[in-house]
């Protein structure tokens, strides 16, 4: 193995344990104590429109915060989707429900609007597991590849990057990128990266990344629970590990897996992603049953159980304290903001141009 590779996996191993000491060290996330709910949804509601404000809400935060979205002309949508609502609603405030680097998407999006949140604090391990510096690091390692980076990054990683992609989008640009015969650095998350490998058969390095709440399926638990449902169909976020990606019917973003919910004659489904999907799913698929693909193995305990831990800081209190108060405001330093829309907004005109 060659010093450079060597110093390669250096880099990448290290991001590993960055991730687990975070997670030895972080807190039990609690909902703050249910107070009464109509009353919050009201005020909620109240703020929104007297603050000219919208909300933008991911399909993995609470049932409730999509619900008041969706009764308040906001969105619920995946991360490609709230990106570009929010870049064409004309409110002057931009409140979005989700973690940190969709925010952060947001404002740099839109400099000119405000852009709040519920809290700060909701992160992402595929964030958390590609810091900025040893990740620009990692691209001089490689100078002749394309760096294209998922949007679950901070936006001084997008600022670093040629392309950023989400899920919905992925396997298009590489496709593209391949057939123009360039190489790709792909980061963060390799669960993702590798099924897109797999995918296009473009030449691909990987970073080591993954998300906390996909790599825990397991390709066991979906067979077993297969053994029970014999005619139910599997839908798999390709954040998973290929044992499980494998088993899919259907492997796409979350907007994919909602789609194929409605189009697959099954009247049984197992969903691999984040429990807070059912919410719209249902909604699309009333009649069918959702089965949660099992997580951690029977009778062991979890990191996430399908649920996200950041998405989950989200709440209706802490949603109507920061609209009230204008707190958690996002903020993107200019510099790395100038660079970033660079990469963010070849992903948006890719989208405009190839996917309409
Ligand atoms: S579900 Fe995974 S990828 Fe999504 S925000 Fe949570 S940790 Fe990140």
């Amino acid at each position: 193995m060659s010093a450079q590779q060597n110093t390669a996996l250096a880099l990448v191993e290290s991001q590993r344990q960055i991730v687990e000491d975070y997670l030895s060290r972080s807190p039990t996330i609690k909902q703050p104590a249910s107070v009464d709910r109509e009353i919050l949804r009201s005020k909620i509601k109240a703020q929104l429109k007297s603050q000219n404000a919208v909300l933008i809400a991911h399909y993995y935060t609470d049932p409730m915060i999509q619900e008041l979205a969706e009764e308040t002309g906001g969105t619920v949508s995946d991360s490609l989707e709230m990106a570009r609502f929010g870049n064409t609603h004309d409110a002057q405030t931009l409140v979005v429900a989700g973690v940190k680097f969709m925010g952060e998407t947001a404002k740099i999006l839109t400099p000119n609007k405000r852009v709040l949140m519920p809290t700060l604090e909701a992160t992402c391990s595929l964030d958390i597991g590609c810091p900025a510096d040893t990740f620009a690091a990692f691209c001089d390692l490689h100078p002749d590849r394309t760096v294209v980076v998922y949007a679950n990054t901070s936006a001084a990683v997008k600022a670093r990057a040629d392309w950023v992609v989400t899920s919905s989008i992925a396997l298009e640009v590489v496709d593209f990128l391949d057939s123009r015969g360039e190489k790709i650095l792909w980061a963060p998350d390799k669960y993702l990266g590798a099924y897109v490998q797999k995918q296009t058969g473009a030449d691909m390095i990987l970073w080591d990344g993954s998300c906390i709440v996909h790599e825990e399926f397991k390709a066991k638990g979906i067979l077993d629970l297969k053994q029970v449902y014999p005619e139910a169909a599997v839908l798999v976020h390709p954040e998973s590990p290929d044992s499980v990606v494998s088993l899919a019917d259907v492997a796409g973003s979350t907007s994919q897996l909602i789609s194929a919910a409605t189009e697959l004659p099954n009247q049984q489904l197992i969903v691999a992603t984040d429990q807070g999907i059912f919410y719209k799913m249902q909604q699309a698929v009333p009649d069918k049953q959702l089965l949660v693909a099992p997580t951690g193995g029977s009778g062991a305990t979890c990191r996430s159980c399908a649920s996200c831990p950041w998405m989950g800081m989200n709440s209706l209190e802490n949603l109507l304290s920061c609209i009230e108060q204008g707190s958690n405001e996002v903020f993107v330093d200019t510099d790395i903001a100038k660079r970033a829309i660079q990469s963010l907004d070849r992903m948006m005109n890719f989208k405009a141009e190839h996917l309409g």
